[in-house]
């Protein structure tokens, strides 16, 4: 059977991956968009998800591409139709408001599944792979990017639950969260806090497991002139360097892979896969770190950042 699943806030995410993906999936189409300003020419069009359930259109599924800070309440009216559901990163604003969606969604049937797109990236499975079997003696990852570039207009990522610069960020969180041995935990954090703004623009985090091993973590979004996407280990075979987001992978500077990205055609092949059982699949550790991040951050003010 495929899957009819509607877009629930068609966005720059929902255009660049999410239409094109569901296109090459075998058993999902699209069948619907509820976007207050955006539609696709040829598709039921709604404002928004509670439109969209109330017109009893056939949909099984919905992908949730609206910022975070909105997300339970879609996602509450979303489970309690029996709908399949698919959360962006991150899966909510806050760490506890995802497990009721859990309990609701296991109560109706269907599926949750909390995505972490960095984590299809073709580097990260071999990468996981090779640190189970090798020592590792320190981490370092560079999270650095252009906000002006990558989030051009995004009021709502300045915003309490919008996560600033833990938005990409938490990206290299999922993946380093995927391919360490054990569990790791903060213990720094300093965050530079625009003045004019609710969220950070650059964070400096010291994270640690249970042998001791440092882990240090730097996300800034005023990078120009390129993007750093780096995750380094250094381990008793040589250094490990997952570059451009986890597409490359490399050993003291020997390719070992070098893939195009194809991070959302996994994610909508495991999706078709999840819901054919009704299972669930939600990790929230990235997210518990960024919230730690938070915790435990200590603030510096910096100057304001203005758009134009
Ligand atoms: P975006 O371009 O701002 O799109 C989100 C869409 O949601 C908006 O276009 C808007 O469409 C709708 N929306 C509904 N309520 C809204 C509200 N209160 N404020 C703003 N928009 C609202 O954001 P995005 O970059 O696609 O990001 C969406 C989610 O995907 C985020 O969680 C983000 O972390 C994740 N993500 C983004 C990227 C990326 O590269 N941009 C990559 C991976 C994941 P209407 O106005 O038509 O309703």
């Amino acid at each position: 059977m495929t899957l009819r699943l509607a877009i629930v806030g068609l966005g720059k995410i929902a255009r660049d991956q999410h239409v094109p993906s569901i296109a090459k999936t075998e058993g999902v189409e699209l069948a619907a968009v509820a976007s207050r300003n955006a539609s696709i020419d040829g598709l039921p069009h709604f404002p928004d998800i509670d439109a969209l359930l109330a017109s009893g259109e056939a949909v099984d599924a919905i992908a949730l591409c609206t910022p975070p800070q909105g997300r339970h309440a879609q996602a509450v009216a979303a489970l309690q139709a029996g709908k399949h559901l698919l959360l962006e990163k991150p899966p909510g604003a806050s760490v506890s408001e995802i497990e009721p969606l859990v309990t609701l969604a296991r109560e109706k049937g269907v599926s949750l599944f909390a995505t972490w797109h960095s984590r299809y990236a073709p580097a990260v499975e071999p990468a996981r792979a090779f640190l189970a079997e090798t020592e590792i003696r320190s981490v370092h990852i560079e999270w650095k990017e252009d906000v002006r570039k990558w989030h051009p207009g995004q009021a709502w990522i300045w915003e309490p639950g919008g996560l600033g610069v833990f938005d990409p960020g938490i990206n290299a969180l999922s993946i380093v969260t995927a391919i360490l041995p054990s569990p790791m935990f903060l213990r720094r954090s300093d965050l530079q806090f625009p003045e004019n703004r609710a969220a950070p623009i650059a964070a400096d985090l010291e994270f640690t497991d249970a042998s001791g091993l440092p882990i240090r973590a730097e996300f800034d979004w005023r990078e120009t002139g390129g993007e750093t996407w780096n995750i380094h280990v250094e381990t008793a075979r040589g250094k490990l360097t997952l570059a451009e987001g986890g597409k490359k992978l490399s050993l003291d500077g020997r390719s070992m892979v070098d893939e195009p990205d194809a991070e959302y055609a996994a994610i909508y092949r495991r999706f078709v896969e999840l819901a054919a059982t009704g299972a669930i699949d939600v990790d929230l550790s990235p997210l518990q770190h960024v919230a730690d991040a938070f915790l435990l951050g200590r603030r510096h003010v910096v100057e304001a950042f203005v758009e134009d």
